[in-house]
Formats: structure tokens, C-alpha cells, sequence
């Protein structure tokens, strides 16, 4: 996957999950930006997913956000989320 194939929007899921494509992560706490654990490069931002809880009542992610992280070149993948 690469994160420059994406168009730079906001995108929305559905009712309930909202987030973004690209750009830059928008962290609730610290930056926690990883790095690929088998090359060691800093990972590409691919999407953040947040929760709509006046829409849903119901938290998918602790009231908070999850963001993916991605590795071209060695296929990995890093979920972390924030609240
Ligand atoms: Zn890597």
C-alpha cells in the first residue's frame, strides 16, 4: 500500500467511524510515530480512524482515535490508538 495513491480528503465511513487518509496524523496525545520493525526507517502515515460517538453511543476505540502505519518495502503494518 502506498499512502500517495490515496486522495488527500477527509473520507467517511459510514455513520459511525470518521477519519482521515494521508496528510499528517492528527495525535490526541504525544506523536508516537513508529518506526518499521524490520528495516528500522520511519514508518508512512496511512489512516486515522475516529469515533462519531454522538452518531453511535458506542466507542470503537476508547473514545479515542487508531492510526495505521505501513512499511512498503517489508509489508508491515503498525496499528496504535490513542484516547
Ligand atoms: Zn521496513
Amino acid at each position: 500500500m502506498d499512502t500517495r495513491d490515496y486522495k488527500d480528503s477527509d473520507v467517511t465511513l459510514g455513520a459511525p467511524v470518521l477519519g482521515q487518509l494521508g496528510r499528517q496524523p492528527d495525535w490526541l496525545q504525544s506523536d508516537e510515530s513508529p518506526y518499521c520493525p524490520s528495516c528500522g526507517r520511519a514508518m508512512d502515515f496511512a489512516v486515522q480512524l475516529e469515533d462519531d460517538r454522538e452518531t453511535t453511543g458506542h466507542p470503537l476505540f476508547g473514545s479515542g482515535c487508531a492510526y495505521v502505519f505501513t512499511c512498503v518495502r517489508c509489508a508491515e503494518a503498525v496499528f496504535l490508538s490513542q484516547c
